[in-house]
């Protein structure tokens, strides 16, 4: 499998219209289930003469999970089709999707959204959305789910669709690159092959769409950046800070410094997986030993980059917002935690500069008094302590960042502009 180029994939829409059930259907029409497994169930249930026990069978697995509060949950499954080998991304609401889509921990690619035809566009479709468009998501295969509970109508279907369309054009998700499909994620219609309940439809499969999705490229050319997670002092080579590569690659004998600490030094050695490696790129997990730092120079939360075009730290930066969830209002003077990349740093609003039209982008208001859940802004922040982050429209791997209050992610935002001291 981990030859094929890789894709985080996420599954978003409304709760209860079946992102669970395709990815069940995923992972067993793919044969992502150990054989072993499958065969041990089919024993079970034919010992109980049961039916239809191997997607079940998927499906338990998951639910148990669920139960026991367990992290994998749906997330962190993988399947492959031809083309790709997938790992599936934590899902808007569970948990912390916000904060880990922004500082990377599972920043998905694309994402598969799930709609119910018996239900349609609901609350949580619109904001799942909404966020895929404001975190950066490339495409959305759309699945009309459930169309057994509608009869297999092609007439209910082209009703859903239309709502979703309608949704696209007011986030601006451009609605031209999206795949609609009418499925059954629990009867398998159209998952895997096209189906007979759907004459109607000479479309793709899911797994044909999710196949024909583009490839992600490696942002190689930008310059390095590696946000540091952790510091070690190894005996016999020295300070090993290790991170993932963001942007750029990491090579030895190049010299690097770190931000905001302001410590550099030249690389000897990079490693990957224990192996020395002589080049490291975007998505690669690294340990590298860096001449002439030391372990007390370095911490978590810096960046590193090449010597000679270091990463920016932040005395003001300007960014967009918008506020998910904050129990009253926010206004001039909040100091949230910032999470961006591995940085947990607080910062001050110290202006809120325009109010923003959530759908179309277009200021609605000069210097609003204060922002609210459900508002879209450009605000003016502080870091308290010297934080390195980069515009989006420069390095969007280094450009964005959650707003973290009351152990919630509150907002969710876009670095517009870094004004350096
Ligand atoms: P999630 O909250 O979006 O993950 O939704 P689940 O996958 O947990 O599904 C919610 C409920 O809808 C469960 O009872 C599923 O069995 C049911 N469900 C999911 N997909 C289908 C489908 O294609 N047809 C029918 N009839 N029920 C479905």
């Amino acid at each position: 499998m981990a030859d094929k180029p890789h894709q985080n994939l996420a599954i978003i829409g409304h709760v209860d219209h079946g992102k669970s059930t395709l990815v069940g259907r995923l992972l067993f029409e793919t044969g992502s289930v150990p054989e072993h497994v499958i065969e041990q169930y089919r024993d079970e249930a034919e010992e109980k003469g049961k039916g239809g026990f191997e997607f079940a069978y998927v499906m338990d697995n998951l639910a148990e999970e669920r139960e026991r509060g367990l992290t994998i949950d749906i997330a962190h499954q993988e399947f492959d089709t031809d083309e790709y080998y997938f790992t599936i991304v934590d899902t808007p609401g569970h948990r912390d999707f916000v904060k880990n889509m922004i500082t990377g921990a599972s920043q998905a690619d694309n994402a598969v959204l799930v709609v119910a035809a018996d239900d349609g566009v609901q609350p949580q479709t619109q904001e799942h959305v909404f966020l895929s468009r404001t975190l950066g998501i490339g495409e959305l295969v759309i699945a009309i789910n459930k169309m057994d509970l509608v009869d297999y109508e092609e007439s209910r279907y082209q009703t859903v669709i239309e709502e979703v369309k309608q949704l696209l054009e007011q986030v601006q998700f451009a609605a031209a690159d999206t795949s609609f499909i009418p499925i059954s994620a629990f009867e398998g219609d159209n998952v895997a092959e096209l189906s007979d309940n759907t004459p109607w439809y000479d479309g793709q499969t899911i797994l044909e769409a999710l196949n024909d999705l583009p490839e992600v490229e490696p942002p190689t050319d930008a310059p390095l950046r590696l946000p540091v997670q952790d510091v070690y002092t190894i005996s016999g080579i020295g300070t090993v800070p290790v991170g993932r590569v963001e942007t750029g690659v990491l090579e030895p004998d190049t010299n690097v410094t770190f931000q905001p600490s302001d410590a550099g030094g030249e690389v000897k050695t990079v490693e990957m997986h224990h192996e020395e490696v002589p080049r490291a790129e975007p998505g690669d997990n690294v340990g590298f030993n860096v001449r002439g730092i030391g372990k007390d120079d370095i911490r978590r939360g810096d960046v590193c980059g090449p010597a000679d075009d270091p990463p920016s730290v932040a005395d003001t930066f300007q960014a967009q917002v918008v506020v998910m969830q904050h129990p009253s209002v926010i206004t001039p003077g909040y100091t949230p935690v910032i999470h961006a990349h591995t940085a947990q740093v607080a910062c001050t609003f110290e202006s809120l500069d325009t109010k923003l039209d959530p759908a179309s982008g277009d200021v609605q208001e000069d210097a609003p008094d204060y922002i609210q859940s459900g508002d879209a802004a450009v605000v003016t922040l502080r870091p308290q302590k010297p934080l390195s982050l980069e515009p989006s429209s420069e390095i969007p791997e280094l450009g964005s960042f959650a707003v973290r209050d009351m152990g919630q992610t509150i907002a969710a935002g876009k670095v517009l502009e870094v004004e350096e001291k």
